[in-house]
């Protein structure tokens, strides 16, 4: 395993954070400065996100970062989802946990018991189906649905999303677990219908390609992109600290269009469902180390 100080560190990192964030987490308190905060703790603590603060709230799955505007206040009865990455050189932790300001215990229980279950029997030679259907199983058991086109997935260095998926169903993928492979496990549960659809657009971007524009305001825009977050998906607001609104609003536009950056969009539960999270990276060996315990 190469650099596994480094996966280490970034998975000790991303577990800090999280607890940080969760009790951060509160009846009115605002889900912007709450990103910001959980931002700010990486950074201070020698790390960088491997991706945008992503917190989610109720029917929304992934993929929600405010805007710099945003302005979003944890009600009673929310159900929010912090998913969180912290890199260090590369080596991504990718940890998310679930926080109840209502009354949804049993609908955050089934995602945390179905990655403990999960985790269970992770170990080289194992087959990607038999994660799922144990992730199924678990949360099917409690009277929910598995969110079936959301998946865990392996990752690589600078790749948050790198090679195979991990289901959170028995999709049938005899694909089998190497020793050495990085992977997070990430189950969804919900009292919708199971299938997320995408919605608005998200703050979150990612580059495509390293191509270069003609627009100079664009091009200026895009050697920070490439500079400070290479592939890694980063956030619209983290720009603001280097260029002017209009320019980054102007730029962002032209480099999407020209197909040089891509724009996430917030992933919704079909049914408007509840949507709960829980999720670990883990070193798969034989007794698997849980990197973001
Ligand atoms: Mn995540
Ligand atoms: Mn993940």
């Amino acid at each position: 395993m190469d650099n596994l100080e480094d996966w280490k560190k970034a998975g000790e990192l991303t577990s800090k954070a999280r607890a940080f964030g969760k009790e951060k987490i509160k009846i009115g308190v605002s889900l912007l400065k709450v990103t910001e905060e959980i931002e700010d703790f990486i950074y201070e603590n020698g790390g960088k996100p491997a991706f945008p603060v992503q917190i989610s709230v109720n029917n929304i799955a992934a993929h929600f970062n405010p805007s710099k505007d945003d302005e979003y206040i944890f009600r009673k009865g929310d159900l929010v989802k912090l998913d969180l990455g912290v890199h260090v050189n590369g080596c991504i932790g990718d940890t998310a946990i679930s926080v109840d300001l209502g009354d949804n215990k049993e609908l955050i229980s089934a995602s945390e018991e179905a990655l403990k279950e999960a985790i269970k029997i992770v170990k080289p030679g194992v087959k990607l189906r038999e994660i799922g259907k144990v992730i199924e199983k678990t949360i099917t058991g409690k009277g929910f649905k598995p969110v079936r086109n959301l998946t865990g997935h392996e990752i690589k260095k600078y790749e948050e999303h790198a090679g195979m998926t991990i289901p959170n169903f028995d999709n049938g993928d005899e694909t089998q677990l190497v020793e050495g492979q990085v992977i997070a496990i990430e189950p969804f549960a919900t009292n919708g219908v199971g299938f997320i659809d995408e919605g608005k657009d998200s703050e979150i971007y990612k580059l495509l390609e390293e191509k270069t524009s003609r627009d100079m305001i664009a091009r200026n825009v895009l050697m920070k992109i490439i500079k400070e977050y290479k592939v890694l998906p980063f956030a619209k607001r983290w720009l603001f600290k280097d260029f002017p609104e209009f320019k980054v609003n102007y730029a962002l536009r032209l480099l999407e269009r020209e197909k040089i950056l891509h724009r996430y969009e917030q992933l919704v539960e079909r049914d408007n469902g509840l949507v709960s999270q829980t999720e670990h990276t883990l070193l798969v060996q034989e007794n698997p180390l849980i990197l973001t315990k």
